[in-house]
Formats: C-alpha cells, structure tokens, sequence
C-alpha cells in the first residue's frame, strides 16, 4: 500500500529526512514513534506530498506521488493531478479544523459531494453511518462548538473516511485533547484498525502502540533507527536512543 524509498527532505541547511524507507502492507497499522524534531510530520507530508521531498519516492496504493516517470527522468505533476492523489489518503492532525459554521453532518458530507460529486443523498447517507461509526450518530445536527475536543477530533477522523481514503494518516491526534477525552479517540482509531484500515499514525501513546500496532518504527534525527513488532521496539529495543526515549514513559 506505501512504498517509501529513501525519502530526502532539507530545509535550507537542516537535513531533516536522511534517507527514510518504509513499507506498509494493506491493512497494516505502523506507529511512528520518536523525538521533538525528529521528523516524523515532514515524513507524514511526504507521502501525501504536503512537502515536496527532496530525494527518494513514495508510492501509494499504486502511484508514484508527485512525480510521473518519462523517458527523460521524472516531471512534476500539475497541483490538480496532485490534489487528485491526495483524495486517496485521508489526514488527521493534531488540531481538527471543522468548518465552524456547518453542522457535524455537512462538515462530513462537504468533501464527498464537493469534491467526488456524490450525490447529496447519498453523501448524508454514508456521513450518518459514518457518524455511527465514530460513536457520534447522535450529534449530527450539532455545530462544532457544542463539542468536546474528543467528540471533534471523531468528527476530523469520518470526515476524513467520508472520502474512502486507501490509507490514513494521522499525526499526534490526541495530543491536543484533554486527558479524559484521549480514550475516545483512541478507541474510534482501534475499531478502524480492527475494520482492515491501512493507517500510519504518529502518537505518543506507548500503550496504543502496544495493543493497535503491527509494527512500530522509531526515527530519530532523519532516520528510521529501528523497526519491529510493539514487543521487539517497546519491550526489547535495541538501540540505546530507543531505550532512553521510551524511558521518558515510564
Ligand atoms: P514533533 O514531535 O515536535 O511534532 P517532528 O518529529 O514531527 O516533531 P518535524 O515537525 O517533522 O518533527 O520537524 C523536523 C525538523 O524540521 C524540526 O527541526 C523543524 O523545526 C524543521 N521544520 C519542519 N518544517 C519546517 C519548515 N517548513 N521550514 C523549516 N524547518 C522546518
Ligand atoms: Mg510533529
């Protein structure tokens, strides 16, 4: 389902992704874990192509993103061919972003009819089962501000789902929530992990990692320095790095 290939990304005189490689198998749910800084999102906003990389490929479900291979070498792609790639990957950030002034049910069904060209009835259709899905079926008439910040970040989560995305990115998505409300959201991304959703999701909720993970990668400075099972990276780490980042969670 992904395929990144030596994946290259500078800012200015800050090397920031050395090289990264990562295979996700369709189905698979990898947590990126690793340190402030070591660049974990500009990773996520390669392989969607928020960030342009430097060097290297990303391949999603297929294709080659960004870029089409001539004869010659490679070429861009147009921003539409772009955004059109884009369609296939869902992303969750930290901060939801709802659109304030549309209920919880509009927010879902903008992008499927906007965007897809669904048709209206069948786009509020999919938005409610989709609601059910993330626990929220009752709040569909209400406006974002009458939400909590976990029952918004499960809105962000089905309207992303709205456009059938291949694969789900999510970065830190319960670290702006309140304690109490991390488990919700958390819980929502177990049962899409369980349903066979290709995800990546960077969190640094260990025991997530732990219960939700088929494999768990550890970057640190522009590099992935180990990958494995929750039980080799979490319990047996290799690399002194690791040991001493996990150690900040016990
Ligand atoms: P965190 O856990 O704090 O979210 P991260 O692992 O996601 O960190 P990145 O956000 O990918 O790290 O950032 C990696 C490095 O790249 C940081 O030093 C950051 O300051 C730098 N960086 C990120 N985006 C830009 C940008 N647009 N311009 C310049 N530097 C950037
Ligand atoms: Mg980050």
């Amino acid at each position: 389902m992904v395929a990144a290939r030596g994946v290259r990304k500078r800012f200015g005189h800050l090397e920031v992704l050395k090289g990264i490689d990562l295979t996700v198998d369709p189905g698979e749910v990898v947590v990126l874990l690793g340190p402030s800084g070591s660049g974990k999102s500009t990773f996520l906003r390669c392989l969607n192509h928020l960030e342009v990389p430097d060097g290297g490929s990303v391949h999603v479900g297929g294709d080659l993103i960004g870029f089409r291979r001539t004869r010659t070498g490679v070429r861009h792609l147009t921003p539409r061919e772009v955004t059109r790639q884009r369609r296939d990957i869902g992303m969750v950030f930290q901060h939801f972003n709802l659109f304030p002034h549309q209920t919880v049910l509009e927010n879902v069904v903008e992008a499927p009819c906007g965007v897809l060209r669904e048709p209206r009835g069948e786009a509020r259709a999919r938005a409610a089962a989709l609601l059910e899905r993330v626990g929220l079926a009752d709040k569909a008439g209400a406006y974002p501000r009458q939400l909590s910040g976990g029952q918004q970040q499960r809105v962000a989560i089905a309207r992303a789902l709205a456009m059938r995305p291949k694969l789900m990115l999510f970065d830190e998505p319960t670290s702006a929530l309140d304690p109490e409300l991390v488990g919700e959201v958390l819980a929502t991304m177990r049962d899409l992990a369980r349903d066979g959703l290709t995800m990546i999701v960077v969190t640094h909720e260990i025991q997530f990692a732990r219960e939700v993970a088929d494999r768990v990668v550890f970057m640190d400075a522009g590099r992935v320095l180990e990958s494995g099972t929750p039980a080799e990276v979490l319990d047996r780490p290799r690399e002194p790095r690791t040991r001493e980042f996990l150690g900040r969670f016990l």
